[in-house]
């Protein structure tokens, strides 16, 4: 058989580096063709010795000369910026596009692939939110998969194995409540970036461990959840479970409740969504039920979390909301990580910019992308002042 062909968009990050790991330990079964980075060009060449893919990309621009020439005689093509991007997904020998992009620059790449008929592994969310309906379409148009990597999606997508037409009555995503569950406002006012940065469970990259620490990241899986299972929003709940262990959960109309579980460890959802509909076996860490003797679940707080009320709302109210609820929260997220706002302001920053920005009931790509720069710009404005 030949092997899988893989394009890894954000492959120094977090999930790119993982599923890395997960192509090491599968050489027969993977091959790594595409490799892409924004700034950390010193790992992008790394991993480009090591996998010799056909292409890296790099998107920062002061990286790109220090790439090539180092590549040099490596008979490895080095593309630049979303051009390139969009380029690399369309190779012939690319079966499938794992996007761990983080942002929503991994829009576009994601729509290119699609329309080049690759099945997409997507571990960044924010395409979804962005434009899930419209993707959504694509999918089905040029009958793609769309694989999921996030591990919630991923414990839905395996809950919903077998299952054939049987609907869903509801599913539940479990959130593990971040660094600061079971915090008031009040004991959020003067937080620092390295308090919200220490996450419980999972090590990931800076923007998704902010995310977690101000719940937004559940705001945006729930809005994904929505589009990738094709539910209504009432149907999509979500539970905080603090040890991270029951990965989420589906209930079917006849009440049976089917719930994923493992240890945390994005290896799993990641070689899923590779190896899918098959399991390959694997010698990650295994549950150990001793570790855990008690897995313990409770009611998220949106009073003191609004970020997560604020993406029901927009998911609710459709149209571009969620897309403007992305920009802001990628710009606040920014700005906090550079200490010019501080932790609660971030929903403040964000739901001041959804009551600025026009509303589009039906937007097509360019009005995302356009609401996408409003935002942006609304935002920083905001955070000026
Ligand atoms: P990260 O910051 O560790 O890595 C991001 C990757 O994208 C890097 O390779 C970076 O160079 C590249 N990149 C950054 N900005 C870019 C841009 N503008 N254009 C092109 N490339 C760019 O992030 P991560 O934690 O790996 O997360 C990636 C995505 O996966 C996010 O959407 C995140 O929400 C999602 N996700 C991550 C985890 C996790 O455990 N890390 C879990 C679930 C979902
Ligand atoms: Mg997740």
């Amino acid at each position: 058989m030949s092997k899988k062909g893989i394009a890894i968009l954000g492959a120094t990050g977090s999930i790119g580096t993982q599923a890395l790991d997960v192509i090491r330990a599968f050489p027969n079964k993977f091959e790594a063709i595409v490799l892409t980075c924004g700034s950390n060009a010193e790992l992008l060449v790394k991993q480009a010795i090591e996998f010799k893919p056909r292409a890296v990309v790099v998107t920062d621009s002061n990286q790109f000369n220090y790439v090539q020439d180092t590549l040099k005689g490596q008979d490895i093509a080095v593309l630049y910026g979303e051009s390139g991007l969009v380029e690399v997904v369309q190779y012939e020998a690319v079966d499938v596009v794992l996007n761990a992009i983080v942002g929503s620059a991994g829009l576009k790449p994601t729509v290119k692939a699609i329309q080049s008929k690759k099945d997409i592994a997507l571990a960044n969310k924010e395409t979804l939110v962005v434009a899930g309906e419209l993707i959504m379409d694509l999918v089905q148009e040029y009958g793609v998969r769309m694989l999921p990597v996030d591990s919630e999606h991923s414990a839905i997508f395996q809950c919903l194995t077998g299952e054939d037409d049987n609907p869903i009555e509801k599913i539940y995503v479990t959130a593990s409540g971040g660094p600061f569950r079971g915090k008031k406002r009040e004991d959020l006012v003067g937080v620092t970036k390295a308090e919200a940065l220490k996450h419980p469970n999972w090590s990931m990259g800076a923007k998704i461990t902010i995310d977690s620490a101000s719940l937004m990241n559940k705001g945006l899986e729930v809005i994904e959840s929505k589009w990738l299972f094709n539910l209504s929003i009432d149907q999509v709940d979500v539970i905080v479970h603090p040890q991270s262990i029951v990965h989420s959960l589906v209930q079917f109309q006849d009440g049976s409740i089917k719930a994923q579980m493992g240890v945390p460890d994005m290896k799993l959802p990641i070689q899923y969504a590779l190896t899918y509909p098959a399991r390959f076996k694997n010698s990650f860490d295994r549950f150990n039920f001793m570790d855990y003797p008690m897995l313990s679940f409770e009611k998220p707080d949106m009073d003191t979390f609004k970020n997560l009320a604020l993406a029901y709302e927009s998911l609710r109210a459709g149209g571009n909301r969620s897309c403007i609820l992305n920009a802001a929260n990628e710009v606040v997220v920014d700005a906090f990580l550079k200490d010019k706002v501080g932790f609660l302001e971030m929903s403040d920053i964000i739901e001041q910019t959804l009551n600025k920005v026009d509303f589009i009931a039906a937007p097509t790509l360019e009005d995302y992308l356009e609401t996408d720069r409003v935002a942006r710009v609304i935002s920083k404005e905001i955070i000026k002042d």
